[in-house]
């Protein structure tokens, strides 16, 4: 495999290390980090993200707090929860996991999470202020994503990115943050005509779409780094069927990329990792 790899697990452990002293700061003060979890509903894929963040906010010495509800909950119900949560001193972080059930408009729950505690960084004014180059929280998997092009001393500044996918949480806070690195950002979606013209001009290719090994080695300039942020099941009928994969046909991309990051094992660690620092830098900015 002549690509290298944009390893997520290592560098969510040395970046958790590092957060670890500013977690034994904070509670010196008497500050312990809080991160609420609000699920609502049963879909297992969310039940998982969920553990796993309050799993790793334990093993960071954070308090965390999952809350779980019926899909039976009201809208109404629901914003009287994070408005609980807006107020409890304890809580730096509130984050409430998407998809909510259809019955519930997730625009104005998470309007309802006060900005200064929105670790997510999707609420309006977190988004509008990501930009206008001043942003309060960086979405986390975007955030993830930088971090491992940085790590790996991928060149951004001047470079050609091109983003798959523009959704609000990942795809356009991911150009935004690319933009503003300096790079010459390119959005696709579905409606894009010829994406591989693009993508084969991409210095920086980050793939954000669902569908499994979409972007393929053709679709790959030479020595690209290419981010894979999908996260995919193998369809029946292909080989290790049922098993996680990305949105990039990781086998043939390795042999041309000069970067690139494995699913498992890319960025769902990051995603995680960044939570963490978010909450740290809530709580940082609360106790000044
Ligand atoms: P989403 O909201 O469904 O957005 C998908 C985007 O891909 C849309 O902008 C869509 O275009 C575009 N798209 C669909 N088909 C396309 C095609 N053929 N060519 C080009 N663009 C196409 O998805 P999301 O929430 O951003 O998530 C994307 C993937 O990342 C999923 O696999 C998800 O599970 C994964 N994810 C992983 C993490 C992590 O921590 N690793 C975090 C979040 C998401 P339109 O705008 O035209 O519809």
């Amino acid at each position: 495999m002549p690509a290298k790899l944009l390893d997520g697990t290592a560098l969510s452990q040395q970046i958790r290390g590092e957060l670890a002293g500013r977690v034994s700061s904070l509670k010196a003060k008497g500050v312990t980090p809080g991160l609420a979890v609000i699920l609502v509903g049963e879909d297992p894929a969310s039940q998982v993200y969920v553990r796993n963040k309050v799993k790793a906010c334990e093993v960071a010495g954070m308090h965390s707090v999952l809350e779980l509800y019926p899909a039976t909950l009201t809208e109404a119900e629901l914003l009287a929860r994070v408005q609980a949560l807006n107020a409890d001193p304890a809580i730096h972080g509130i984050l409430v996991q998407l998809p909510l059930p259809k019955h519930i408009d997730s625009h104005p729950v998470i309007e309802s999470i006060a900005p200064e505690k929105d670790v997510d960084g999707f609420h309006v004014a977190n988004a509008g202020a990501l930009m206008t180059g001043r942003p309060l929280f960086r979405p986390c998997t975007p955030y993830g994503c930088m971090k491992m092009l940085e790590a790996a001393g991928a060149p951004i500044r001047g470079a050609n990115a091109v983003v798959v996918g523009a959704s609000n949480i990942v795809g356009k806070p991911m150009a935004l943050l690319l933009l503003a690195a300096g790079a010459t950002v390119t959005i696709c979606n579905s409606k894009t005509r010829d994406l591989a013209a693009h993508t084969r001009n991409a210095d920086i290719l980050v793939a954000a779409v669902g569908r499994p090994r979409m972007l393929t080695a053709e679709m790959i300039k030479p020595g690209a780094a290419v981010v894979d942020v999908g996260m995919n099941r193998v369809p029946e009928g292909q080989p290790n069927a049922g098993k996680l994969c990305g949105d990039v046909d990781f086998a043939g991309a390795s042999q041309v990329a000069g970067w690139i990051s494995p699913v498992p094992g890319g960025v769902g660690p990051m995603t995680i990792t960044m939570l963490l620092v978010n909450t740290v830098e809530s709580t940082e900015r609360s106790a000044r």
